[in-house]
């Protein structure tokens, strides 16, 4: 059997503890900055109303079933993590300076796929209602040629992740990104022994770089955009999410339940359950109601009817209990 690397990514304790003094430490160039509504005003809420919705709302969610054979929780044990547990474990909030999420793309883009980019990084701002900057495009030749292989069997190109956190990302890490999320359209694999990877990152260092290479090639078919810009909204909203203290969850079909594989992920939605999204509205400081009602309108003008549904159908639920 291949050995591979979990859907969700590695995470790297310790990795970037030392930097080359050679390498460049530039910062990156900004391109585009999209901002929530209210422009990220932080509001504090009450824990105890949020805790509220999470009753409100649990009616129109589906607890998670017994995992299939190879799923995620077939092979991974998770304890799990309520809204009361998160609040109480001091989790990381984008308070104080380290508050703007920075995207990354790195090496070759055709046009769907730039605008995907931009697309989650639009729809990041709204998901975690924060500041979100696309960095400039770093040129493939960012990534050298010791840091580069040819798969031996597939003969496809892969870049080194452990390279990309270690070398392209952590001497670049802007002082008030609360995180720096790279992504790039070439393979990943994270060293000897790995066959490829679809992500990996550094929570201590704030730094992830996630491929879309096994996102499907969006220039086929409408279907095959769609289906490259779910799982590219996936990636991003859920890694951000782990970079915010959010554990997996196991309570319902969520976006933080964790994915072993694509047809799983695939099967899970985009939208947070009720315990997770409290724990975001509550670390971000958004009103429940603001937040899905702008996330409504961003998949409804990106044909995302699943996800435009539940949020019309949850503001239902808010606004008359
Ligand atoms: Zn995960
Ligand atoms: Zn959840």
């Amino acid at each position: 059997m291949e050995r591979v690397l979990r859907l969700c990514f590695l995470v790297v304790l310790g990795l970037v503890s030392q930097v080359a003094r050679s390498e460049d430490r530039s910062r990156p160039r900004i391109v585009k900055t999209f901002e929530p509504v209210d422009l990220g005003r932080f509001q504090q809420i009450d824990p105890e109303s949020l805790q509220r919705t999470i009753g409100q709302l649990e009616r129109i969610h589906r607890k998670l079933g017994k995992p299939s054979p190879g799923d995620w929780l077939d092979q991974q044990k998770e304890v799990g993590q309520t809204f009361r547990q998160y609040v109480a474990s001091d989790p990381v909030r984008p308070t104080g300076r380290r508050h703007i999420l920075y995207v990354q793309p790195i090496g070759e883009f055709d046009a769907k796929q730039s605008e995907i980019v931009e697309l989650a990084s639009e729809y990041l701002a709204l998901y975690m209602h924060t500041t979100v900057r696309l960095c400039k495009v770093l040129p493939s030749t960012t990534v050298p040629q010791k840091a580069r292989r040819e798969h031996p069997e597939w003969k496809v190109p892969q870049m080194l992740s452990t390279y990309l956190l270690k070398n392209v990302l952590k001497p670049r890490l802007p002082d008030d990104a609360a995180a720096y999320i790279a992504f790039t359209t070439t393979d990943l694999w994270p060293g000897r022994g790995w066959n490829f990877v679809f992500g990996q990152a550094s929570l201590r260092d704030r730094v992830g770089v996630w491929s879309m290479y096994r996102n499907g090639d969006p220039s086929n078919s409408k279907a095959d955009y769609l289906l490259c810009l779910r799982r590219t909204l996936r990636i991003a909203t859920h890694e951000t999410g782990h970079m915010f203290s959010l554990a997996h969850c196991i309570a319902y079909q969520c976006n933080m339940c964790g994915a072993n594989h694509l047809q799983e992920s695939d099967r899970l939605p985009l939208y947070l359950c009720p315990e997770c999204h409290a724990k975001i509205a509550w670390a971000m400081g958004v009103d429940p109601i603001e937040r899905y009602t702008q996330l409504s309108q961003f998949c409804k003008q990106h044909e995302m009817g699943w996800e435009s549904a539940y949020y019309d159908q949850a503001i239902g639920l808010l606004r008359d209990p």
